[in-house]
């Protein structure tokens, strides 16, 4: 406070007796009026405005009379800013301002740090999220990669085929492991494997020859295939089909190989079964057609090098669809096992011997000579099949036909060659079996329309194409005809007239033989009742029967409904049947012989001599004549040997109390020999060859050739 007196009643300075406190402001204006506050001076107070300035009171002024003077008080308070007297207040709003503005600061630094945390929180929490649903994934992931590794270490446990992984490493390729099928498979226990190389399971590579592919596929790294021969631990051997390839590591550098094995030696069994099956006959186990056009082809091969002919040899076996026939397959089976082995020991090792249809078989025979094999071997061969043969407790008499060819003079090429060797076959047949024949030229000319002679066959009969002709049989003591041979004749529209020859085999094989032989009988039987009745006189007819009419069920009855139909009498029916017929079942044809006979018929041997009737059977047959084969009645004036076995026939039946007929009588001399030995009848192109019923009937008429200047 400032307390100015002055004698003065304004406040000049020049007047001032008292002063409390400091004086006012130079700066003040030199007026003497009050001055307001907001002038008081101080210097920079103007700058401060007013309402920062604390206390401003305006200044008092009173007035006074003193002695007669006016006097002057004046009390002003000196102006101070604010914050002179509100120091601590400031410093306190300042502070609490400070404060304030710290707490305020402090309470969003809280504030914003909490939304900080929360929203990394938040953030924190996506990621987790997330990551935790990469882990879960990851995890499941690595479960199934985990659980797709057991599987795969199982399957590879029980998979059928041996797996070996090996390291890459050279040379040895250590093995580290082996499946359960390795140690079946191979008999060695993985303990006994591991470690070791995986060249150690080879063995020996003489018989590898494709291990070399495998050694270079682990040379290179690569993948390898392989057909090896592998050895078991007990040493026996097994095919093994091995597939090599390199296993990557992490890194993609090779550090494995996986050897998978399999073991393929059933399928090769099994494949080389399948080649013998395809190349050898399965019942008899000889080779096949196959086998023989391939061995006769190298066969041929080697000749043409050694210069040295071959044999083609086919063999057929007589009559053995009558065999089949009577005692049924499985025998028919058995005998052919029989022959396959009897034509196999009769052959050399190095001969092939095949078996090329139901009784034909080949054989290839080579010779390291110029003559070739020379005809023993041939004879040899059929006395092979000649060899007597049980089946069932019966005893059968077989013969074969044989055909053959040479290579280099019959044909060029295998097919060519057997098939000129079966054309040899079937002359050897139509020649009267039991014979062999070379091939010729002229045979593949008369073969050659066999296939269509067996076409028109079928159709034969009832296009009427069939004759009978009928050959005289000559009573020798009479001189007189006493009977006729029926034998049949084809009159084919295109070749001709064709010989029984020709095509009673073939008409035996596809079973027209039954009509046939029926047609013939009936026809036969019809003719001989006509001449009988016409006053030829008491006619006998000959009827061939052939071994499947034989043994037909119905021929009794057959043969009794033809007599009765045609009402020719029993006794006048010769029925010719050959050795082999009767002969292959023994029991079978003494039964049908009497059956036969109690009708009446007569019966007869015809062909006598070619077969093997045993003499002891003979006995046993029920039968009125043997008929002496032309062959040993051909060479009867020259042949020692054939007059012989002529002479002791004739006396053999005659013991026997039989009748016998010589066949194929050409000559007078034969004729003369043969009246000579008792021989009962005759027939043979000296007194006439078979005629057609016309002619037959004429010659009877004129009766002259037939009598002999001697007989009369
Ligand atoms: P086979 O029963 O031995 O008949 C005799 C064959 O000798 C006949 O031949 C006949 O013509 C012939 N021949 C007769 N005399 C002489 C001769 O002096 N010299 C010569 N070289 N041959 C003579 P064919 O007629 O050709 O008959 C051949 C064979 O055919 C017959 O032989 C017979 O086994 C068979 N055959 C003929 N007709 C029939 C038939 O109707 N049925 C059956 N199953 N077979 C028949
Ligand atoms: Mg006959
Ligand atoms: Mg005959």
């Amino acid at each position: 406070m400032t307390i100015s007196v002055y004698a003065n009643p304004t406040a000049d300075s020049r007047y001032l007796a008292f002063r409390h406190g400091a004086a006012p402001g130079a700066a003040a204006s030199g007026g003497t009026a009050p001055q307001s506050a907001a002038s008081i001076p101080f210097g920079w107070m103007p700058l401060i405005p007013r309402w920062l300035l604390a206390d401003q009171i305006d200044p008092v002024s009173e007035t006074f009379n003193l002695a007669g003077s006016p006097w002057l008080v004046q009390i002003a308070q000196t102006a101070v800013p604010f914050t002179a007297n509100h120091g601590g207040s400031l410093y306190a709003l300042l502070g609490g301002i400070l404060s304030s503005v710290l707490a305020a600061a402090y309470v969003y630094a809280l504030v914003s740090r909490s939304a900080t945390i929360e929203r990394v929180t938040g953030e924190r929490t996506a990621a987790l999220q997330f990551a935790n649903l990469r882990l879960s994934e990851d995890i499941a992931l690595r479960m199934r990669t985990e659980k797709f590794l057991r599987l795969r270490e199982r399957v590879i446990d029980v998979s059928a085929n041996a797996i070996i992984i090996c390291s890459a490493e050279a040379p040895d390729y250590a093995i580290e492991y082996v499946n359960p099928a390795f140690e079946r498979i191979t008999g060695y226990g993985a303990v006994e494997v591991v470690g070791r190389s995986l060249e150690s399971l080879q063995g020996s590579s003489q018989d590898q020859q494709n291990i070399g592919e495998i050694r270079a596929a682990l040379r290179d790294k690569r993948e390898g295939h392989a057909l090896l021969r592998n050895y078991r631990k007990d040493g026996t051997g097994y095919w093994n089909d091995l597939f090599i390839a390199p296993v990557q590591d992490e890194n993609g550098v090779i550090s494995h190989f996986v050897v998978a094995q399999y073991d393929i030696t059933a399928v090769m069994r099994y494949e080389a079964e399948l080649e013998f099956q395809a190349q050898h006959d399965s019942l008899t186990g000889l080779a096949n057609r196959n086998l023989l056009r391939e061995r006769l082809t190298q066969a041929i091969a080697g000749a043409d090098r050694s210069g040295t002919p071959i044999w083609i040899v086919f063999v057929d076996v007589d009559r053995f669809k009558f065999v089949n026939d009577t005692l049924g397959h499985e025998a028919g089976d058995t005998l052919l096992k029989v022959l396959a082995g009897r034509l196999q020991s009769a052959a050399r090792e190095a001969d092939t011997v095949a078996r090329v249809g139901g009784d034909e078989f080949v054989l290839v025979l080579r010779e390291h000579t110029e003559d070739g094999p020379g005809l023993a071997v041939l004879q040899h061969i059929m006395d092979a099949v000649a060899q007597p043969l049980m089946i069932e407790e019966h005893e059968f008499f077989l013969t074969c036909s044989i055909g053959m060819a040479t290579y280099p003079t019959d044909g060029s090429t295998a097919e060519n060659l057997i098939k000129h060797a079966d054309i040899a076959m079937y002359r050897a047949k139509e020649m009267g079996r039991n014979t062999f024949q070379f091939y010729t030229e002229t045979m593949n000319a008369r073969t050659l329309d066999r296939l269509s002679i067996e076409a028109d066959l079928r159709h034969a009969l009832e296009r009427d194409e069939f004759v009978v002709h009928y050959q005289p049989q000559v009573d020798l003591s009479s001189g007189r005809i006493v009977g006729m041979e029926a034998l049949i004749r084809w009159n084919h529209p295109v070749h001709g007239q064709i010989a029984p020859a020709r095509f009673i085999g073939l008409a035996e094989e596809m079973g027209l033989i039954i009509p046939i032989g029926a047609w013939v009988m009936r026809t036969a039987c019809i003719q001989t009742k006509s001449w009988q009745q016409a006053g030829l006189g008491d006619l006998r007819v000959a009827v061939n029967l052939s071994p499947r009419q034989f043994t037909q069920k119905a021929l009794v009855q057959s043969i009794a409904e033809v007599l009765q139909a045609t009402g020719l009498e029993a006794r006048f029916l010769d029925l010719e049947l050959t050795e082999s017929m009767v002969m292959h079942d023994v029991d079978n044809a003494i039964a049908i012989l009497r059956n036969l006979k109690a009708l009446g018929v007569h019966i007869s041997i015809d062909d006598f001599g070619t077969g093997y009737s045993s003499l002891s059977y003979l006995r046993r047959f029920p039968i009125d004549v043997l008929k002496i084969d032309q062959s040993f009645v051909n060479d009867l004036t020259v042949d020692p040997d054939d007059a012989a076995i002529v002479v002791s026939i004739i006396s053999l039946a005659h013991s026997l109390r039989l009748q016998v007929i010589a066949e194929g009588v050409e000559t007078a001399e034969q004729l003369a020999f043969l009246r000579a030995r008792g021989c009962d009848q005759v027939q043979g192109y000296y007194f006439s060859r078979p005629l057609a019923p016309e002619a037959f009937e004429r010659m009877f008429q004129e009766g002259s050739r037939l009598l002999d200047p001697e007989i009369s």
